[in-house]
């Protein structure tokens, strides 16, 4: 029977959801339809992450769910994609013969070919990566205002806890013209905000070795006309220079918004993990950050339980943390992870310290939020909005330049008479949490 629909489960990380949106528009010039519930699809694709443990658990977890579909429901054709075949797909294919066909990191454009029956090969264990050209097609939904663009794709770094450049190989970058003709296609299509996305977002340009760097992506982005923001994720500590800097103070559409990923503090910990960096190289980066962009908003995220972490090393973590009093951040616990350089080391932490190292740091971090969030009530922040939050219609969902989607928390904006996609100046009233309540003083042009 002819597979008419398609129903897309998309795990993991902003970088695999732009594999999401690939492999939708090229099945929708196959002519298969979006469907939006797995009951109603022929084919169902789960995007999956296999990063750390428990990423690959929640991914076997929906690649069953989906396979009863394939059992008792309309679905003929069920497609594991992503990161999860890429690491494991030979014990992937042995343990779910429900799965019909797997889909590498390093094809999501060719999806098409599966629908005709064709096997797409598949190195398990070896690393692969996308990168769009100018003419790959990319679904965009419309009226979404906020979109991520991954700019390069890999890893070329080697911390001691990830897998990622197994999964995903060397890093590389695609060409700003590359780049510039999605922005300029994304802000024809509505988008307001650009999240730039890679693993290492500040080596971006490095591998072309002609001089382009993510300052001057900047600089030709801040000139797509339509966008009105512009966010960077995933600063690698010792590449926040005063160039980057000087390009995100001075480009009046880059957000004040700074995202570096320490994993942790103490020197006994950069080194064990390899972050190529010590602690006095760390705290300068962030000391150069905060003197050129006293106004940004931090973000972070750091790693507990790396094998020979120490109490004292915690507490230094606590301290830096205190000290550098960071808007907003994520922690892991430390996943011994197959292939990793850190793979079996000792001493290993118990999972009851590496949780109680987890709890204190995201308990300290909740007092801090709380602070931050309190000293901005009284303030003015331009706030985009994205979404009705009551069914009246006079609380609007949103995020002020210092909120990064999905993961900072967000702002309600009440008595406002506004729309999805709307940039309001706010002023921010109270806090809840993680959450901000704003009022509008005026629309923003
Ligand atoms: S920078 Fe380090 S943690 Fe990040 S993807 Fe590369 S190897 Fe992994």
């Amino acid at each position: 029977m002819k597979l008419k629909t398609v129903y897309f489960v998309s795990l993991g990380c902003p970088k695999n959801r732009v594999d999401t949106d690939i492999m939708a528009a090229a099945l929708i010039e196959k002519g298969l339809h979006l469907v939006f519930a797995p009951e109603e699809a022929d084919v169902i694709v789960v995007n999956t992450c296999s990063f750390i443990g428990d990423a690959k658990t929640e991914s076997i977890d929906e690649l069953l769910e989906m396979a009863t579909y394939r059992k008792s429901g309309r679905c003929q054709l069920l497609v594991a994609a992503g990161c999860l075949p890429q690491r494991n797909g030979d014990e992937l294919k042995t343990a779910m013969p429900e799965i019909d066909a797997m889909l590498g990191t390093g094809t999501p454009d060719r999806i098409a070919e599966l629908i005709d029956g064709h096997s797409i090969e598949l190195q398990p264990g070896t690393g692969a990566h996308f990168l769009q050209q100018i003419n790959t097609a990319r679904l965009v939904t419309p009226g979404q205002t906020s979109v991520y663009i991954k700019i390069a794709d890999g890893c070329s770094r080697k911390c001691a806890f990830c897998a990622i450049p197994g999964i995903r190989g060397k890093g590389e970058s695609r060409t700003i013209e590359n780049v510039v003709a999605e922005a300029r296609m994304l802000a024809e299509a509505g988008a307001k905000e650009l999240v730039l996305v890679a693993q290492d977002t500040a080596a971006y340009g490095r591998d072309l070795n002609d001089g382009t760097n993510l300052a001057g992506l900047l600089h030709q982005l801040n000139q797509v006309e339509g966008v009105q923001w512009i966010r960077v994720m995933y600063l690698y500590p010792d590449s926040v220079d005063e160039t980057l800097l000087r390009a995100m103070r001075d480009l009046d559409k880059v957000m004040p918004y700074l995202d570096i990923p320490i994993q942790h503090v103490s020197a006994a910990m950069l080194k064990a993990m390899r972050r190529g960096h010590g602690k006095k190289q760390l705290q300068g980066s962030i000391a150069l950050a905060k003197r050129m962009l006293p106004e940004a908003f931090l973000r972070t995220t750091v790693l507990l339980g790396f094998p020979g972490e120490t109490e004292s090393d915690v507490l230094e973590l606590l301290q830096f943390m205190t000290d550098t009093q960071f808007h907003h951040l994520g922690a892991f616990r430390y996943s011994d992870e197959a292939g990793t350089p850190a793979f079996g080391r000792t001493p290993q932490v118990s999972r009851r310290d590496s949780y109680n190292r987890y709890r204190k740091v995201m308990a300290l971090q909740k007092r801090i939020v709380k602070r931050n969030n309190q000293a901005l009530i009284g303030k003015t922040l331009p706030v985009l909005i994205e979404d009705v939050a009551d069914d009246g219609g006079f609380v609007f969902e949103g995020r002020h330049i210092g909120q990064a989607p999905e993961i900072d928390g967000v702002t309600y904006v009440v008595n406002a008479n506004v729309q999805p996609g709307d940039i309001v100046l706010c002023k921010i009233t109270d806090c809840k949490e993680y959450d901000l309540v704003a009022e509008p003083l005026e629309d923003l042009p």
